[in-house]
């Protein structure tokens, strides 16, 4: 048997980006508790999105736990907020949730809508989903979408001058507020699905 490819999701490590950031909690009401907040590289070779329900919500990062998909903030955020939703099982296309997963997998992500418009108020979002590493997905073994908050004016010049985005609050202090709303708002949307 030769040139048969089997997807090892040790091969799909996810991937930085060359932007880099300027922490800035300063500009928000939430206090530095200390360097341990800021998010590192995976010192594993695990499928992030595998690890991450394994770890405590705070640890993992987890906002919120459906049945079948889960709310998990991103290491490497586009913007103040990025959040991502996930299916548990480790699936690189959306043509393979079945549709109870489908469901959820969308309906999570309108609740994350809602979610954000509790916590920060956005003014509009970006939501999608890279499939495939030709498609650019950082970790293309495991499907994630993409929830993105936006602001008038969050697209300054910093990233196109200085290839830096300020990030004016910490993962895990975003975390803890996006967890707080799931919690409260997740009843309203029959989430998590029986
Ligand atoms: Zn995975």
């Amino acid at each position: 048997m030769t040139d048969v490819r089997v997807d090892n999701p040790a091969d799909f490590p996810p991937q930085e980006d060359t932007v880099e950031r300027l922490w800035t909690p300063q500009r928000m009401t939430y206090v530095l508790r200390n360097s341990e907040d800021r998010p590192t590289k995976p010192k594993t070779k695990e499928c992030p999105f595998c690890a991450g329900p394994k770890k405590s919500d705070e640890d993992g990062l987890i906002a919120w736990r459906g049945t079948h998909v889960f709310a998990i903030m991103n290491l490497y955020p586009y913007n103040v907020g990025h959040l991502m939703i996930c299916p548990y099982r480790h699936v690189g296309f959306i043509t393979e949730l079945d549709d109870a997963e489908l469901f959820e997998f969308e309906k999570a992500t309108t609740l994350a809508m809602k979610v954000m418009e509790t916590v920060s108020r956005p003014d509009g979002y970006n939501i999608g989903i890279n499939q495939g590493e030709v498609a650019g997905a950082g970790v293309a073994a495991h499907l994630h979408q993409h929830v993105v908050p936006r602001w008038n004016g969050d697209a300054n010049f910093m990233p196109i001058v200085a290839q830096t985005r300020t990030m004016p609050i910490l993962l895990s202090d975003q975390r803890d507020a996006y967890a707080q709303a799931f919690e409260q708002l997740a009843p309203q949307y029959h989430l998590p699905l029986a």
